[in-house]
């Protein structure tokens, strides 16, 4: 049986949107050359419309939307999968030295800010780098721990929900008949899949199978640090709420593990943790969180954010008539899988276009 759609990509925007279409009654397969490259299990999994300083307009839009989506899809996930999916909305505290530009200005009520600074700004984090002046705290934004948590309780949900989900299978070529799709080539025995409608969805490697959808490699490396077996508490930690620094973010997990983000450099997709990357996400955390300087190294890790030359993400039609587009995440694709598996099931299943697909056009590029 032919599927009504065909999804390549073992990434976020490739399983939740599986889930979505099938929860919504769709025949569902996905190929994935391998799930552990995909970005869900390299990034820090901030969900951080406002720390990020988006400005005003359709990207900011889409990503507080998907933020608001984010306790009702993680607890859908949870409901069923019986999973914890590591949603934490903890909010977020942006330090600033005495040359950080302040963020942009948001008019909007499910945006609340507070600059701290002094005692108050003690109260909320002990313990910041003596080269503080203030920071602003975002209540709203949140995290999730997308690498040990939510990537499980997603891949079960697709499992459990019924999608087919052919992992280790390598789309190698789109064959297109008349401005459609008429089969995907793939390194399974040189097999052919055909499906109703195709979607693709290969993060940082679309760009390499299809020209239209012009997505790139941005490397970042990450690292994980953890207390010292028997070492004092330290004032201010365990940390309560995330860090977003100028060159460093740190990502406190609920267990204690402490999560270092991220270089950002344009080497293509050469492997690796280098010298100077850890070096520069300790100098920059020890900078802002000095009781950092006693822990222990859990891990090094990297990984490539799907970037577009806006930087903005690629949503919906595509120049074939039956291949859809969602790639091109950036920096914000963990906060924007759930809108995106929304707005994509809608365009879909029911040709209903949001109001912002627009913006986010291929064609732009
Ligand atoms: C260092 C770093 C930090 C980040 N931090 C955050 C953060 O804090 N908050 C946030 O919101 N976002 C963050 N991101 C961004 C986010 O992780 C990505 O935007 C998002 O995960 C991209 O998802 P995706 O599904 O588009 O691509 P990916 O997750 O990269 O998945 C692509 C998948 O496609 C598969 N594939 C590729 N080519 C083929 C093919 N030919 N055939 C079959 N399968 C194929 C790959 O094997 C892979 O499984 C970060 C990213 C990085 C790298």
């Amino acid at each position: 049986m032919v599927p009504d759609v065909l999804i390549i990509g073992g990434g976020l925007m490739a399983l939740a949107t599986a889930l979505e279409l099938r929860l919504r009654g769709a025949s569902v397969t996905v190929l994935s050359r391998d799930r552990r490259e995909a970005a869900a299990y390299a990034a820090a999994g901030m969900l951080a419309p406002q720390a990020e300083g988006l400005e005003p307009g359709p990207m900011l839009e889409l990503c507080l939307r998907s933020r608001a989506l984010y306790p009702d899809w993680t607890a859908k996930l949870e409901s069923l999968t019986g999973l914890d999916s590591g949603y934490w909305p903890c909010g977020i505290l942006r330090p600033a030295f005495a040359d950080t530009p302040p963020p942009p200005e948001l008019q909007q009520s499910d945006c609340p800010v507070e600059w701290l600074e002094g005692e108050a700004l003690e109260q909320r984090q002990a313990g910041l780098g003596a080269e503080v002046v203030g920071a602003w705290w975002f209540p709203n934004d949140a995290q999730v721990d997308n690498r040990r948590q939510l990537v499980s309780a997603l891949a079960a949900a697709i499992e459990q929900a019924g999608v087919t989900w052919h992992e280790e299978v390598e789309v190698l070529k789109i064959h297109q008949c008349q401005g459609e799709v008429t089969a995907v080539e793939t390194n399974d025995q040189a097999k052919i899949y055909q499906a109703k409608h195709y979607l693709l969805a290969a993060g940082a490697w679309t760009g390499g199978l299809f020209d239209a959808a012009p997505v790139t490699p941005r490397k970042g490396q990450l690292m994980a640090l953890r207390p010292g077996v028997g070492a004092e508490p330290e004032v201010g930690m365990p940390l309560g709420q995330v860090l977003f620094g100028d060159r460093i973010y740190i990502v406190p997990r609920r267990d204690g593990l402490i999560v270092l983000g991220a270089t950002s450099e344009h080497v293509a997709f050469q492997p690796g943790n280098t010298a100077a990357g850890v070096h520069q996400l300790l100098t920059e955390a020890i900078r802002l969180c000095p009781a950092l300087a006693s822990y222990e190294i859990a891990e090094t890790w990297w990984g490539f954010r799907p970037e577009t030359a806006d930087e903005l993400p690629i949503l919906g039609p595509s120049p074939l008539a039956n291949l859809s587009l969602a790639s091109g995440h950036y920096r914000n694709g963990v906060l924007l899988a759930p809108i995106t598996a929304q707005i994509l099931a809608d365009w879909i299943l029911e040709g209903k276009a949001d109001p912002l697909l627009p913006a986010f056009q291929w064609d732009r590029l």
